[in-house]
């Protein structure tokens, strides 16, 4: 499979200092930061700073430094919003949409962090 970066696409010019971004947390090889368009009390987008479209892109080529420091990325995140299932914590969910099927509309990987209400159903 190759994979073309488009290197114009918004999250690209976040990373870059282009455009703001309202961050949560940067780690060496991530950016986390709010949605601009939440869709429940908590919503941060965690992306990894390289060139990475799709999760499966990431997965196949990122370093595993760059792997390990996204999931942590994410934990971190969980972790600051109190939100990790637990003793009197409320959980939240992951998403990751991937190509057209998955209806990604930025083709730089980011894993949505959604929390801070009953969710519902996964897929409607
Ligand atoms: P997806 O459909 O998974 O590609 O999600 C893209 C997400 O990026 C959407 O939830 C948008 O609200 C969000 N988004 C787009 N532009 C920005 C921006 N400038 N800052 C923060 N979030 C953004």
């Amino acid at each position: 499979m190759a994979y073309v970066y488009d290197d114009q696409n918004i999250f690209a010019k976040i990373l870059r200092g282009e455009i703001p971004n309202n961050t949560v947390l940067e780690t060496d090889h991530c950016l986390a930061f709010r949605d601009i368009n939440a869709q429940a009390p908590e919503h941060i987008l965690v992306i990894p700073k390289g060139p990475y479209v799709c999760f499966d892109h990431f997965a196949n080529v990122a370093s595993e430094a760059e792997i390990l420091d996204f999931t942590r990325a994410i934990a971190k995140v969980t972790d600051a919003l109190k939100v990790e299932p637990g003793e009197g914590a409320s959980g939240y969910r992951l998403i990751a949409n991937s190509g057209k099927d998955g209806m990604q509309e930025v083709p730089h990987l980011h894993v949505h962090v959604v929390a801070g209400r009953p969710l519902g159903r996964m897929l409607s």
